[in-house]
């Protein structure tokens, strides 16, 4: 018993030495059963909307990156995953509990809007949970010029449409069927202008990445206009 406290104890000392900091979660909200949002304690955590965290379950020694999705004006934080069925830490972060902890470094990254956010036009596209450093930009400077393409599979995992102004929201719905635009965010892109002056933000899968940058220098963005963040 004794021995169990002291590696504990030492596990934790480790982490604080690493820059790691043990946080409670708040509450798991699901959004659809493959997507969550993890809310835990701020604890003076600050950040630059964009950047991520690396989060850890205590005792597992795995640690994954994830993009803080809550807004600099939030006094707790939020990330948002997508759970891979054969992945290593999802199945188990969507198991944690209210009143359990994760251990969280950060932030990290350089993901961010320039140093005046306001004076630019912006494009942000995300596929999937990529959605999470858009919805903190977006929560964290709500008077942004921005359009947010979004690429899922279904309706049913629009990920808190309330939060975004829907005249400057589009999802791009790889298989449902519904009002909104069918089809891939590059099929998107493809089929509609962009305005040259805008600053475009990619995050998500490489492919999806690698595929709509060629599509947008086809269309005369230049390379220093745009900015990714890749997931896997
Ligand atoms: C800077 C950065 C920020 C990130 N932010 C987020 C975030 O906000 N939300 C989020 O969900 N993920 C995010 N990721 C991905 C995340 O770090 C993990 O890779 C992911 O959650 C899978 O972890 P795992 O241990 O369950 O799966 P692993 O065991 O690590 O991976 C299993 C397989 O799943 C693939 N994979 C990884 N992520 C996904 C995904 N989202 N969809 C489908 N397949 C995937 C991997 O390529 C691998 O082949 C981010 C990655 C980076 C580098």
């Amino acid at each position: 018993m004794a021995s169990c406290c002291t590696e504990k104890t030492m596990a934790v000392f480790n982490n604080f030495v690493r820059g790691e900091k043990l946080h409670k979660v708040l509450d798991v909200i699901e959004i659809t059963p493959q997507l969550f949002v993890i809310r835990f304690m701020r604890d003076g955590l600050d950040f630059i909307p964009g950047q991520h965290v690396s989060v850890s379950i205590p005792g597992t020694g795995i640690q994954r990156e994830y993009s803080i999705y809550s807004s600099v004006n939030d006094d707790y934080l939020e990330i948002l995953f997508r759970v891979v069925p054969s992945g290593v830490l999802t199945p188990r972060l969507s198991d944690l509990r209210k009143g359990e902890s994760i251990i969280v470094d950060g932030p990290h990254g350089y993901f961010k809007l320039p140093e005046e956010p306001l004076k630019h036009k912006y494009l942000f596209i995300a596929t999937g949970s990529g959605i999470a450093p858009f919805h903190s930009f977006i929560k964290s400077y709500p008077d942004l010029d921005y359009k947010l393409l979004h690429g899922i599979r279904f309706p049913f995992e629009r990920c808190n449409p309330e939060d975004y102004n829907q005249d400057r929201l589009i999802y791009c719905l790889s298989r449902g069927i519904d009002d909104n635009y069918s089809g891939r965010v590059t099929d998107y892109l493809s089929e509609n202008d962009v305005d040259p002056d805008t600053l475009v933000y990619f995050c998500g899968s490489s492919q999806m990445i690698m595929d709509a940058w060629q599509i947008l220098i086809a269309k005369g963005i230049k390379p220093e206009q745009m900015k990714q963040e890749i997931y896997f």
